[in-house]
C-alpha cells in the first residue's frame, strides 16, 4: 500500500490552491455494512433487476411494490455509520481548504454517510435516503425543489401491512409520496437537490479527480472522466479489486479506501476527527 500512499499524497499535494474533486460510489460504504448495487458481495442488490425496479415507471405501475423494495434496502442504510474512509475525506476537505484550496465531494450514494461524517462541500447527486418527495412536479413538496424528511412519516403500518392506504401521502395534494432518489429513467436535472449545475461547473475547474468505490457505470462518472481526460487532469481510482476502469488513463490504486485514505491523511498532515 505504501506506493499508493505516496502516489495519492503527491497528486493531492500538487492540487495546490485548486479544486480537488472526489467522487464516491457504493464501494466506500461496504465497510459500513451497506451492500453495493453492482459489486460481487453476496448481498449486492444488482443481482435482482434493479434497472427495472429502480425506475419512476415501476413506482407509477406499482407504488406498493416500489416502496417494499426500497424499504428492504433502506433498512440496511438506517443505522449504518460512516467508516474510516468517510472520516478521512472530511479531514482532507479541511486540509485542502486550510491551505487556500477548494474541494467538492460528489457521491452516488444515497446513504447520507458523508453528511453524517461532516462533509461540507458535498453533492448527493443521486438523492438521499432520508428524504421523500411528492411525485407531482410543481407541488410544493415535489420537483424542482421540494422534499420532506422521511422521519416525519410513520412507516410502521405499511411494514406491518403493505397496502397503498398505509403509504405516506403528500400533505399538500395527497398523492402517494416517492423516494427522493434519482431513478434509472430520470435525469440529473430533475431536481435541484442533485445540484447538477454545480457538478458541471466543478468539472471545469478540477485539478485532480479521485474516484472511490465506483464501477463507472453511471452518467456522472462518465461525464467527469471525459472532462478530466479532455483537460488532462490526473484521474485516480481507488478500487480494492483493481478492476481496470472502462477508460484509458486512469491510475488505479488497488487498496481499501478505509485503509489508504487515513494513511494519506497522515502523510499530508491532515488531521482526522478526534474520535477516530
Ligand atoms: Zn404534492
Amino acid at each position: 500500500m505504501s506506493s499508493s500512499v505516496d502516489q495519492l499524497a503527491d497528486a493531492i499535494g500538487q492540487v495546490g490552491s485548486g479544486l480537488f474533486l472526489v467522487v464516491t460510489g457504493a464501494g466506500i460504504s461496504l465497510a459500513s455494512g451497506i451492500p453495493t448495487f453492482r459489486g460481487s458481495d453476496p448481498d449486492a442488490v444488482w443481482t435482482r433487476d434493479v434497472t427495472e425496479l429502480g425506475t419512476y415507471r415501476y413506482f407509477q405501475e406499482d407504488p406498493v411494490g416500489s416502496w417494499s423494495w426500497y424499504l428492504s434496502r433502506f433498512n440496511k442504510v438506517i443505522g449504518a455509520q460512516p467508516n474510516a474512509a468517510h472520516h478521512a475525506l472530511v479531514a482532507l476537505e479541511a486540509w485542502q481548504i486550510s491551505r487556500g484550496g477548494s474541494t467538492l465531494l460528489v457521491t452516488q450514494n444515497v446513504d447520507t454517510l458523508h453528511r453524517t461524517a461532516g462533509a461540507e462541500h458535498l453533492v448527493e447527486v443521486h438523492g438521499a435516503a432520508d428524504r421523500l418527495r411528492c411525485p407531482v412536479d410543481g407541488c410544493r413538496y415535489g420537483a424542482p425543489r421540494g422534499s420532506l424528511a422521511r422521519s416525519e412519516f410513520d412507516l410502521g403500518p405499511f411494514l406491518a401491512d403493505p397496502i397503498a392506504e398505509h403509504l405516506p401521502h403528500c400533505p399538500d395534494c395527497n398523492m402517494i409520496l416517492r423516494q427522493h432518489v434519482l431513478w434509472f429513467d430520470e435525469f440529473y436535472t430533475s431536481h435541484e437537490d442533485y445540484q447538477w449545475a454545480r457538478v458541471q461547473s466543478a468539472a471545469g475547474l478540477m485539478r485532480l479527480v479521485l474516484f472511490i468505490g465506483t464501477s463507472f457505470a453511471v452518467g456522472v462518472t462518465d461525464m467527469l472522466v471525459q472532462r478530466g481526460l479532455l483537460s488532462q487532469v490526473p484521474i485516480y481510482s481507488i478500487d480494492p479489486g483493481g478492476t481496470p476502469p472502462p477508460y484509458p488513463g486512469i491510475h488505479v490504486l488497488a487498496d481499501k479506501a478505509e485503509e489508504l485514505l487515513p494513511a494519506v491523511c497522515q502523510r499530508l498532515g491532515a488531521t482526522l476527527p478526534l474520535s477516530h
